[in-house]
């Protein structure tokens, strides 16, 4: 098989060919036929998630069911499947709890490898996944069955940004019809969230982001007004559209810590502030006390957009079938596995909503 390597830190990725592990009892082998690529492999590759090297990375991806293993119940042969970042195990405290997001499974379907160099150095995968390759093998929890003629690139991205954005306005902030929504941040994951606010109702939601693409993107996709952050106005832009209140919800999806202090200024007293964007591990957020007590507001992490993935692929499929959710327009370049470098150098230069490799 080939598969694009995360070999060093601050590196490009090497695509090679590598040997594929023997598939356990419940693992599954899926021939990829999309990745989409996510922010998230940056952050791998730059350090900002610690994930040590050697790994195929690629977590947001589909693709077909090739064998299973002998205890595999959840998928056959030639089911279509899409990749859970996040594995559903079904049977854990959270599982059983509503809070698949969170699947006690999560690290143990990372600790397999999933394939071995010429040189015979295994190579772990990342999220368990590893879809940056042709072929993927990966426990049966980490994978859910999807019945659709959608594209193969459309349903990439609901295994991750798609489900992430869309789920933080619909599960998460639970956004209510007529409400005033603010999004800091409009690459893959932020026009979901922008797609995910309109889809509830929101009356009026503003995107925020230095590069044009982004800005003129949002608009197409539900924004009724967007500003360019570069002058540093954006606070008062918001308000200014808010009757001086702030937005009802005010989304970070960059994952910076001045940002996510920004988006807590943009809320409204009593409102929510949703942080999306993952901040470096080793990063603090600082937060005004007083305000976060005396105006009430609610800060809320959120990983996956809280998506309960078994309940909600299928959910978000439907809303793309019936033209609800616009996923055909997020894709803004295909390209061969081979040049997923130029994917990493794209998404720095605000040249795409998202990439996919097919
Ligand atoms: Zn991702
Ligand atoms: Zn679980």
């Amino acid at each position: 098989m080939r598969a694009a390597i995360f070999l060093e830190q601050d590196s490009d990725l090497v695509v090679e060919d590598v040997t594929a592990a023997d598939p356990g009892p419940r693992d599954v082998v899926v021939q990829i036929t999309a990745s989409g690529v996510c922010h998230s492999d940056l952050s791998v590759i730059n350090g900002t998630l610690p994930m040590p090297p050697p790994a195929i990375l690629g977590h947001e991806g589909t693709g077909i069911v090739e064998s299973v293993g002998s205890e595999v119940s959840r998928v056959k042969k030639g089911d279509r499947v899409i990749g859970s970042f996040i594995p559903a195990c079904g049977v854990c405290w959270f599982c059983r709890n509503h809070q698949s997001n969170l699947c006690e499974q999560t690290y143990a379907v990372m600790g397999s490898p999933r394939a071995t160099r010429s040189d015979g150095t295994p190579l772990m995968a990342m999220t368990g996944l590893g879809t940056f390759a042709d072929v993927m093998t990966c426990n049966e929890i980490s994978l859910v069955k999807v019945e659709t003629d959608l594209p193969d690139e459309q349903l990439a991205l609901i295994g991750c940004g798609v489900t992430t954005g869309v789920g933080a306005a619909l599960n998460t902030a639970q956004v209510v019809p007529g409400s005033t929504v603010a999004v800091i941040g409009c690459g893959g994951v932020g026009q979901a969230v922008i797609q995910g606010a309109r889809i509830a109702g929101a009356a009026r939601i503003i995107a925020i982001d230095p590069v044009e693409l982004k800005r003129t993107t949002a608009l197409q996709f539900g924004a009724t007004d967007t500003i360019d952050p570069s002058d540093g106005g954006a606070l008062a832009q918001v308000q200014a559209l808010t009757g001086g209140r702030g937005a009802d919800y005010a989304f970070e999806v960059i994952g910076n810590p001045k940002t996510v202090q920004q988006a807590f200024d943009m809320t409204r007293s009593g409102g929510a502030c949703i942080v999306v964007g993952v901040p470096r591990f080793d990063q603090t957020i600082e937060l005004p006390s007083m305000s976060l007590v005396l105006q009430e507001k609610r800060v809320l992490g959120t990983v996956y957009g809280s998506a309960q993935v078994n309940r909600d692929f299928p959910r978000l499929i439907g809303l793309v079938e019936q033209g609800r959710l616009d996923l055909g327009d997020m894709v803004t370049r295909r390209m061969h596995l081979d040049d997923i470098n130029d994917a990493f150098k794209a998404m720095q230069a605000g040249e795409v909503i998202r990439s996919v490799i097919n």
